[in-house]
């Protein structure tokens, strides 16, 4: 086969078994070169990455800084693109930003280990100041003596106040460095758990909240129900009208699941247009309950795009819901959720279904003989 041909070949496999995600990353390409060309920028990766990051819009607080830079400057240097790299791109920076906050409080602690050092030193020479008065005071004994003593009992005493508030305003100067490190620290650590695109906690987030959940219900012998849901013929949405508009509606699912849940309940983006809800303290009675006013709420929303006009009509979801057994894991749980999602699909789709319905049971009791 000659070059030419597997090269023809490469392009249409491309296109037709990847065709969505070609259209979709043409578009963010298009997009983050037409902003290249337009700020007249050089077209190393790191700058095209910033650009298509831009363009996907799933950082957003990478889009306010830019948009932020280009409001107020009309341009952006070199320099700009660099922390802007570092804050939000570049692989090693959360890493990096946790050795960063890691060595700060290092810092904090040595400082404050020498003021404390420093002040134990001169408590210990006040102390030797006193005792060495008190003798003098033993032999001296006319007036001028006394004076002498006092005189220099008030001098070490001034000596004393001033360190002391040298270490007051020192300690004062550390507690505020040490809370805006929690802050930072807390701002890292909620990056790493977030779904960038939708702000719901990931899957990395899920995962651990969902292994918790069960052993503290496990533990305590309280009810607990999982929910995944999963947007029906999303990629038929996609396909009519592009990736960008679908990651809209994402968002949107998002907010209709956010809106629905609360208190203890955790809702996270779980794969790319499927969510879990972890729900502690429910029964499955109640996390249906649940699922339906978020199905009802997602089917409500008559979709437009903003920028058009243009009317999308509606989307819908089918969600499983399963609950905690005795013996249960992590894995036995998602599975018996995911089983119940797969029946509402079959089922018809825009549907709630859960492992008590008949049907459910029904088809388990089926695979289970086969
Ligand atoms: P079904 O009703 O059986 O769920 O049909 P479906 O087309 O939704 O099928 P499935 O859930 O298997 O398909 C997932 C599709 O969701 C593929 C892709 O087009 C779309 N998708 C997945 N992740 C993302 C994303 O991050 N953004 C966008 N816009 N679409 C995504
Ligand atoms: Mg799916
Ligand atoms: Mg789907």
């Amino acid at each position: 086969m000659s070059s030419a041909s597997t090269g023809l070949h490469l392009g249409v496999l491309l296109m037709t078994g990847r065709a969505e995600d070609y259209e979709r990353t043409m578009a963010f390409a298009d997009i983050a070169l037409g902003q290249m060309k337009a700020l007249r920028q050089v077209a190393i990766p790191r700058n095209y990455e910033i650009w298509y990051a831009y363009a996907t819009g799933y950082h957003p607080a990478l889009n306010q800084q830019v948009n932020a830079i280009l409001k107020a400057k009309g341009t952006i240097s070199e320099g700009d693109l660099t922390q802007i790299y570092e804050n939000y791109l570049s692989p090693a920076r959360l890493t990096e930003r946790i050795d960063q906050v890691g060595s700060q409080v290092r810092g904090e602690i040595d400082q404050v280990m020498a003021m404390i050092d420093a002040a134990v030193g001169s408590a210990n020479s006040y102390t030797e100041s006193l005792a060495g008065a008190t003798e003098q005071l033993d032999r001296s004994k006319d007036r001028e003596g006394l004076r002498a003593i006092v005189e220099s009992l008030v001098q070490t005493t001034k000596t004393m106040e001033a360190s002391n508030r040298q270490l007051e305003q020192r300690l004062t100067a550390s507690k505020q460095e040490i809370n805006e490190l929690q802050v930072n620290l807390e701002a890292v650590r909620t990056e790493s758990l977030t779904d960038p695109l939708t702000q719901l906690a990931n899957r990395n987030c899920s995962d651990i909240t969902l292994e918790k959940a069960i052993a503290n219900a496990l533990a305590t012998n309280e009810p607990l129900s999982l929910m995944l849901t999963d947007i029906d013929h999303f990629k038929n949405f996609n396909d009519s009208f592009g990736h960008l508009t679908g990651d809209q509606v994402l968002r949107l699912v998002a907010m209709s699941v956010k809106h629905n849940v609360k208190g203890k309940d955790t809702a996270a983006r779980y794969g790319g247009e499927e969510f879990a809800i972890v729900l502690p303290s429910t029964v499955l009675r109640a996390a249906v309950t649940v699922a339906d006013h978020i199905r009802r709420a997602v089917m409500a929303k008559e979709l437009m795009k903003r920028s058009t006009g243009e009317h999308l009509g509606r989307i819908t979801i089918s969600i499983g819901v399963a609950t905690l057994r005795k013996g249960d894991s992590v894995q036995s749980l998602i599975e018996r959720a995911d089983e119940c999602l797969y029946a509402a699909k079959r089922h018809g789709r825009n549907r709630v279904m859960c492992e008590s319905d008949p049907e459910v049971a029904a088809e388990r009791a089926a695979t289970e003989v086969a």
